[in-house]
């Protein structure tokens, strides 16, 4: 591969280089719970390695985790990257690893409704204090303490797509030695570069647009090996490994990840406009609107807008449903970033266990719609949306 190949040289190549098993092309699952060695002066030689080359047993690392590793890091630009058995334990990894009693967590109000749960609920049980901010780069900087250890931001947030203004925060989580980090999940990969923005750390649902196709669920941390060789001791010790059979699967998704978003970006911008123009939609959030009071940000900061639109009807909750029921291709599901196109109604299904006030609060009115646009024809997914619509009254 050439020294300096592009991203997406980098997504269909990137830790793959080498010859492997058997003369495949492509890299191989490597189904096993433990690696043998030929004699006990291997087993010594392995222990005193500090970067390891072999493997020793499943749940601390295996050739097809350790080529999605490559691929992830390559195409980040990061200096290494640990895999994980879901968004959701790259998140705990991360957090358990790196926090302690007494440190202070800062992170946006508005960010993925398990992240939140966890550092509210769970980090709280440990003595780390968490501090909430509006999803706006001075609330984040207004919100830091003396003990703050971490800041953490989705970038953009969900489901409002609001986008806080990355480097202005890095520049001052550098300057007072604290951890930045970053979940561009939302923004879809070569959407966003975290690392170039300043990020330490970079948080990863791989379940979404790199795995793609709505059939696995991974993780991921990245960032500097000093600060992700401690996550993966305690991610081998906790156990939250990923499969050999989900890391090929998510190896093979990111080979068309940067086809795939060139479209999701296309179309999305595309229904984010007939949606605004409709007169049943009352307010559409999409940063690549201008209408979206982060859309200078979100210009500077991203090379597309990503995939998911959000939006309010001007109905009641049975009227959005009954839209949802109109719909026929769009599927009512969670989740985002896969092939197939997907709708929810963020009060149900999201958070469906907060009251009614406590959703009020957190801005989620009963007509917020979320969708996440497939990489089916856009034609015929505005001609879904405008039957659903024009039939749901
Ligand atoms: N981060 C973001 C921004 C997400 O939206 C999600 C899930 O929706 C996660 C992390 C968690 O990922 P996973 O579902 O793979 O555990």
């Amino acid at each position: 591969m050439p020294a300096r190949a592009n991203r997406s040289t980098l997504s269909v190549h990137g830790g793959e280089e080498g010859r492997k098993l058997g003369h495949s092309v492509v890299t191989p699952i490597i189904q096993t719970a433990t690696f043998s060695f030929d004699a006990s002066r291997d087993v010594r030689a392995y222990q005193e390695t500090e970067i390891k080359t072999r493997f020793e047993y499943g749940r601390y690392g295996s050739p097809t985790q350790l080529a999605l590793e490559g691929k992830l890091a390559a195409i980040h630009g990061a200096e290494d990257a640990l895999v994980t058995s879901s968004g959701m334990s790259a998140v705990t990894d991360a957090f358990l690893a790196l926090l302690r009693t007494g440190d202070h967590l800062v992170m946006t109000s508005e960010s993925y409704r398990r992240t939140r749960t966890f550092c509210e609920q769970f980090l709280s049980r440990f003595g780390v204090r968490v501090t909430f901010a509006e999803p706006d780069a001075r609330s984040i900087i207004r919100a830091i303490r003396k003990r703050t250890r971490a800041v953490f931001v989705e970038i953009p947030t969900n489901p409002h797509l609001y986008v806080p203004d990355l480097p202005q925060i890095a520049a001052v989580t550098r300057q007072r030695g604290i951890t930045l980090i970053v979940d561009p999940t939302v923004a879809g990969p070569f959407n966003a570069d975290p690392v170039r923005m300043g990020a330490d750390l970079i948080i990863l649902s791989l379940t979404k647009y790199l795995a793609g196709h709505n059939d696995v669920i991974g993780g991921a941390v990245l960032g500097s090996r000093a600060l992700v060789t401690p996550i993966r001791e305690y991610h081998g010790t906790a156990g939250t490994l990923l499969p050999p059979l989900a890391a090929y699967l998510i190896l093979r998704g990111i080979k068309t990840a940067a086809l795939r978003m060139e479209r999701h970006n296309q179309s999305a911008a595309l229904m984010a406009v007939f949606l605004e123009g409709h007169p049943r939609v009352r307010k559409v959030y999409y940063p690549g609107l201008a209408s979206h009071p982060h859309h200078a940000v979100a210009s500077r900061l991203l090379r597309g807008f990503g995939g998911v639109v959000s939006f309010r009807l001007r109905a009641d909750l049975k009227g959005t449903e009954r839209f949802l029921d109109r719909l026929r291709l769009f599927r009512i599901a969670a989740s985002f970033g896969g092939t197939e196109s997907l709708a929810e109604l963020v009060a149900s299904m999201s958070f469906w266990d907060k009251t009614r006030a406590e959703r009020r609060a957190l801005d989620i009115p009963d007509d917020l719609v979320r969708l996440s646009v497939g990489i089916e024809d856009t034609d015929d997914l505005i001609a879904d949306l405008k039957q659903a619509l024009d039939s749901s009254h």
